[in-house]
């Protein structure tokens, strides 16, 4: 196969579509796009739905039965199945959400059968309420229906999100937000509405067509949210996002169980963000790490008597008194911490260290990251920041 895939996602009737150039004989192909089983991969890797080489479905007919291919294919089984085809796919899902008069219904309104109304969010095709005792409750695609479980689950976490954060406009109601910062690395909670007046989905902002966009009051986008569940967002989203300075939520659904913690949306833990709520340096608009000073109770290695043991922590760094800024420096030995000059290392530099009180012995850099944990208790004073980027510090 040639990786020159031309693909077309939809056809008209909503079966997704996908057309490329054999490699055995240059001809265009082309394949309803299903989930597939590793057996079929052969069978899609040359033969099409167009050019005389048979259906899908006949071939592989003829090949339970055992029968030759059709003579006018040329099966070419070493071939690779397209990277596109193989992804993973989660046919167990069992999406409790269909589509009726253009909004989700929950499975739980309405009755077991056909009788519902609903759609699947993704291919609109009518769907089955599944109300046994055995299974979660949900919406079922009849067994000749195709649709991309995964397509099914991107495209309802989509429409419930837009529902969800509209409800919340209307409402006044706040929604939090979460997410990892892509610029500092660290975690940042914030209101997610706090400028949003208003959210349509995939909306066309020139370049790019997101899932969800905000708008503030005067209809300015303010955040994008993109629903990930196998593709990450796209390159020029990023970009966009990026040029605009909008901020960018990365919202990542693996399962359909996770659908009914976004119904009502109270919190929206988005898995990565790129909006930094940080300060920022003067100097080069990197985020600010802001520095903890932490001083708690040790012992000496030497005599065993007890010592204040102070280290400084930004983030994930931590260091030792030779890196205090002059506010740590005051406030440790305030606390009782005790600070020497180690002698000279080997390029002749005195680093400051812990010492202890009555053996006058330092504690070096690497037995003071046997007090690394108290970096993790909480109790941090804060002493100033520092850049992520340059060297621009500031002491309190
Ligand atoms: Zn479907
Ligand atoms: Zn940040
Ligand atoms: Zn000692
Ligand atoms: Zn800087």
């Amino acid at each position: 196969m040639t990786n020159a895939v031309s693909s077309s996602p939809r056809t008209n009737s909503m079966k997704p579509v996908i057309s490329r150039t054999c490699s055995n004989d240059a001809s265009t192909h082309r394949f309803f796009w299903r989930p597939i089983h590793s057996s079929d991969q052969t069978a899609l890797a040359c033969g099409g739905i167009e050019n005389g080489t048979g259906s899908l479905r006949e071939r592989r007919q003829s090949r339970r039965a055992g029968e030759d291919e059709p003579k006018t294919t040329r099966v070419n089984t070493d071939a690779k199945p397209v990277s596109a085809l193989r992804f993973s796919v989660n046919t167990k899902l069992k999406i409790p959400f269909a589509i009726r008069d253009g909004r989700l219904i929950h499975i739980s309104e309405v009755e077991s059968g056909r009788g519902h109304g609903g759609t699947c969010p993704a291919c609109n095709v009518p769907l089955v309420a599944r109300k046994g005792a055995k299974m979660r409750h949900h919406f079922a695609h009849r067994p000749e229906a195709i649709c991309n479980p995964e397509t099914a689950l991107h495209r309802t976490t989509k429409i419930l999100l837009c529902e969800e954060i509209n409800r919340a406009i209307a409402d006044q109601r706040e929604v939090t937000a979460s997410w990892r910062c892509s610029l500092c690395d660290s975690q940042h909670t914030g209101s997610l509405l706090k400028k949003a007046r208003s959210v349509r989905l995939e909306h066309s902002l020139t370049t790019c067509r997101p899932d969800l966009t905000l708008f503030d009051e005067e209809s300015r986008p303010v955040a994008v949210i993109e629903v990930v569940v196998t593709h990450a967002p796209e390159e020029h989203v990023r970009e966009f996002c990026h040029r605009e300075k909008i901020g960018l939520l990365e919202y990542h659904i693996t399962d359909e169980i996770s659908l009914d913690t976004l119904r009502p949306l109270t919190v929206l833990r988005a898995r990565v963000g790129s909006v930094c709520t940080r300060k920022k340096c003067p100097l080069c608009t990197a985020p600010l790490r802001s520095v903890q000073l932490f001083v708690g109770d040790g012992k000496c290695w030497k005599c065993k008597s007890k010592m204040k043991v102070s280290l400084i922590s930004r983030d994930w760094l931590k260091d030792g008194p030779n890196e205090f800024n002059a506010a740590a420096l005051e406030i440790a030995q305030e606390r009782g911490a005790i600070f020497r000059l180690r002698p000279p290392n080997d390029a002749g530099r005195r680093l400051l260290a812990n010492s202890c009180p009555r053996c006058r012995s330092i504690t070096s850099e690497f037995f003071l990251m046997d007090y690394g944990y108290l970096a993790g208790r909480g109790d941090g004073v804060f002493v100033g920041y520092e850049c992520s980027n340059c060297d621009w510090k500031r002491s309190i």
